[in-house]
């Protein structure tokens, strides 16, 4: 029988009920994992989730492996701790943390709300700060290490206008990974993000569902698609599991070629 690279460990994904988050709690379901799937509103969203992990978990010959929903908002600090204080009671204790959850909220920049900013970054970026210090002070009181895995986007890199909160979110991303990464190391604790491309998920309805849009956005991208989650998630799968070991502060970018910059194969400066 081929190794589980998850055997036991125990998760929390944050935003698990659906897309890219669902995607990751049934991989690593599969891998042996033990999961808690996080989730804001949706609680039927999340309870189809973990029939799916309970599923690919007894595919893969694991008993008991004690999957559980949990709703919280991440935006909110006491939402957080008491979803930590679930997730302590259910597992004892924490190996993995996946900050996955995320919003985008459309709108020129000079005309944005500050409310809507304000939502985007409380949720994409606080939340990532709170479950992370959350996790972070558990793996030190445990003394074996840990890791975090974050979701960021190609736009950790690449400007995303007429969406000004969630550029800010995943920009920040990139530094939030990358200063726990050095701050811990020393403990056994990696830090790294995933940085997906245009992804097939609710998040982006207003083209995925909508051929002539589809195409549009298709066209920029170098392998002329947009991805699966199972194919984002594999990317989780890889920094999250042993596999990675010697792998901390790296964004890894999921996006079929887009952050190469597509429109710059052929020179048209100098
Ligand atoms: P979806 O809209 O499909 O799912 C979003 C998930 O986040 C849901 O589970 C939702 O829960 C949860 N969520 C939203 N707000 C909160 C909150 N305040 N607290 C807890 N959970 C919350 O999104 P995707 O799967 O597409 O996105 C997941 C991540 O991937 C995001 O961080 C996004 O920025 C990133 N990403 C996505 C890309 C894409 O093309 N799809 C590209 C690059 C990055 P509920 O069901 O209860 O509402």
């Amino acid at each position: 029988m081929t190794e589980r690279k998850l055997e036991g460990r125990r998760v929390l994904i944050t935003g698990a009920s659906r897309g890219i988050g669902r995607a990751i709690a049934v991989l690593f379901a599969a891998e042996g994992a033990r999961v808690a799937i996080n989730y804001q509103g949706n609680r039927k969203e999340a309870e189809a989730c973990l029939a799916l992990t309970e599923a690919a978990s007894a595919r893969a010959g694991v008993l008991d492996p004690g999957h559980f929903i949990v709703q919280a908002d991440v935006g909110k600090e006491s939402d957080v701790s008491a979803m930590f204080d679930a997730f302590d009671r259910r597992f004892v204790g924490i190996d993995i943390l996946i900050n996955n959850a995320g919003i985008q909220i459309e709108s020129p920049s000079d005309k944005a709300d500050p409310k809507d900013i304000e939502r985007v970054l409380r949720t994409n970026l606080d939340g990532a700060v709170f479950c992370s210090q959350a996790a972070i002070r558990r793996f030190l009181a445990q003394g074996d290490g840990g890791v975090i895995v974050n979701c960021s986007s190609v736009h950790q890199i690449i400007p995303k206008p007429g969406y000004l909160g969630y550029s800010l979110s995943k920009g920040a991303m990139g530094n939030l990974t990358r200063t726990l990464a050095l701050e811990f190391a020393d403990r056994g604790i990696r830090v790294n993000a995933v940085g997906p491309g245009a992804t097939v998920t609710d998040i982006n309805a207003a083209w995925t569902d909508d051929p002539e849009q589809r195409a549009i956005v298709e066209g920029h991208i170098p392998l002329g698609r947009a991805a699966e989650v199972d194919e984002v998630a594999a990317a989780f799968l890889f920094l999250a599991s042993s596999d990675a070991s010697y792998i901390t502060g790296q964004t890894l970018y999921v996006c079929g070629g887009l952050t190469l910059y597509g429109e710059y194969r052929q020179n048209w400066a100098s």
